[in-house]
């Protein structure tokens, strides 16, 4: 049988991990994180002292780094480089950085394509990331392209980097989350954007029960 799939792309800090999560536990899908599989090809990149913007560098040391997805008893997913739980050390602020440079290149795209793909073949899935309409999925039953202001969006992130204990200053989130919108909306391969036959959701005004309503009411209306 045919798997359905939702696509969410958007820029960082929309709340597309939060509310994709949220939707798919609704839904009984299976939740993919793909920015966090990025995150730890950098952090294997960062390990092996690879300059993340040095493209030939790092298709040469792919090959040497074996991503896994594990999805844990609490439904979470979990990242295992090289058979290491990486989950937290991917959500480090030095590893946002990297992986941002590193997704530019394409070897690094198509090294992870298929995985992410296989994914969606085997489940029902909730996939969000910056490419998964335009490119990943290009057949999904749904495509959500999820927004919001960028200073809503440093403002949810200075929040949340708040009640994790790793404050940092609001201006300095808000630089470089913006930093981040340009690198993903400008690089070659696969930048972000929205698919024609995606929905646009703008999160600015919206509580997360809102937003969760609303992605529920247009995911529901499509399939
Ligand atoms: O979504 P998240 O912030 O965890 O993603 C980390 C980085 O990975 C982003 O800066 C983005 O450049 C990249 N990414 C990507 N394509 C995806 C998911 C994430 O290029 N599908």
């Amino acid at each position: 049988m045919r798997q359905i799939s939702v696509a969410i792309d958007g820029p960082s800090g929309a709340g597309k991990s939060t509310l994709a999560r949220a939707a798919a536990g609704e839904l009984h899908y299976l939740y993919v994180d793909t920015g966090a599989i990025y995150r730890t090809i950098a952090c294997g990149l960062r390990r092996l002292g690879v300059d993340p913007k040095d493209a030939a560098a790092a298709a040469a040391a792919l090959g040497g780094l074996r991503v896994e997805i594990r999805y844990g008893e609490d439904g979470l997913q979990h990242m295992e480089l090289n058979g290491e739980d990486v989950t937290g050390e991917i959500r480090l602020p030095e590893v946002s950085a990297c992986a941002s440079a590193v997704s530019a290149h394409p070897a690094v795209r198509a090294h992870l394509l298929e995985m992410q793909r296989e994914l969606a073949r085997k489940e029902n899935v909730v996939m969000d990331g910056r490419d998964i309409g335009t490119v990943v999925l290009p057949d999904a039953d749904v495509k959500i392209f999820l927004t919001a202001s960028p200073e809503v969006r440093a403002r949810r992130r200075f929040l949340e980097l708040e009640q994790r204990g790793t404050p940092e200053c609001y201006e300095k989130v808000l630089a470089e989350l913006l930093r981040r919108d340009y690198d993903d909306t400008h690089r070659a391969a696969a930048p972000l954007r929205q698919a024609e036959d995606a929905v646009l959701l703008d999160t600015t005004k919206l509580s997360f029960e809102e937003s969760l309503g609303e992605l529920l009411r247009l995911i529901r209306e499509k399939i």
